[in-house]
């Protein structure tokens, strides 16, 4: 398919959602050696009720879609990633707005706004070692795959998007609660860039799925 459409979002929520629940204890694990290990309870918790206001939602725009995930996310999941997420999906919003369907350049711009956002909010940038690390990556992989469809351009972002949560495994984390730890975060995963690579596999897999 050419567009992203609302049964796409509804796929993409719903495969997030499942895989961030089959994975909370990994995600969780991750925190407990950077963090205070409540990543995978947090984006689960989420998830799980974004999924259940979707279907209470029924059919609507694709920005209508988004933004009730971004409130649902920022009223039901603490800490960083609660306002983080929640900021990318109200971002994604905005930038979709009233469209039914959005082409796959419409949906780049989207995700660009939506990693606008996320820096905007959390102040990290390359390399301090956060989620930004692996969605900015795949933000630029989309951009450049885009004019090859939206098959290809998510493929592309997940693929970078996991590259980039490995390419920042050595470093020192400078935001976030790992970067309490200074020299011992090194060599650890960092839980947000595993999340969000997870959510562009979701994205990509629910895209493929149709
Ligand atoms: P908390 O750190 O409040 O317990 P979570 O454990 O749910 O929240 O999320 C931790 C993740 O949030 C980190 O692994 C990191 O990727 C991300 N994160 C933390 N602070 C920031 C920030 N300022 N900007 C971007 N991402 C951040
Ligand atoms: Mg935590």
């Amino acid at each position: 398919m050419s567009d992203f459409d609302g049964a796409a979002m509804s796929r993409f929520v719903s495969t997030f959602a499942d895989r961030l629940h089959e994975r909370r204890e990994e995600l969780t694990q991750l925190d407990s050696a950077v963090g205070d290990a409540d990543h995978g309870i947090n984006m689960d918790r989420g998830f799980s009720a974004a999924r259940a206001k979707l279907a209470e939602l029924g059919e609507a725009d694709l920005g209508t879609m988004a933004k009730t995930v971004g409130m649902t996310l920022i009223s039901t999941v603490g800490g960083a990633s609660g306002p983080l997420y929640g900021t990318f999906f109200l971002r994604l919003s905005t930038s979709l707005g009233e469209r039914d369907a959005a082409s796959t350049g419409e949906l780049g711009a989207a995700l660009r706004a939506a990693l606008d956002g996320v820096q905007q909010r959390g102040k990290a940038i390359a390399d301090d070692k956060t989620m930004v690390d692996a969605l900015l990556p795949a933000v630029e992989a989309f951009d450049a795959a885009s004019g090859d469809g939206i098959g290809p351009a998510l493929a592309a972002a997940a693929q970078a998007a996991a590259a980039g949560r490995e390419r920042i495994t050595p470093l020192v984390a400078r935001k976030g609660r790992a970067s309490y730890l200074g020299e011992r975060a090194m060599g650890h995963p960092d839980p947000g860039a595993t999340s969000t690579t997870i959510l562009f596999e979701s994205l990509r897999d629910a895209v493929a799925a149709d």
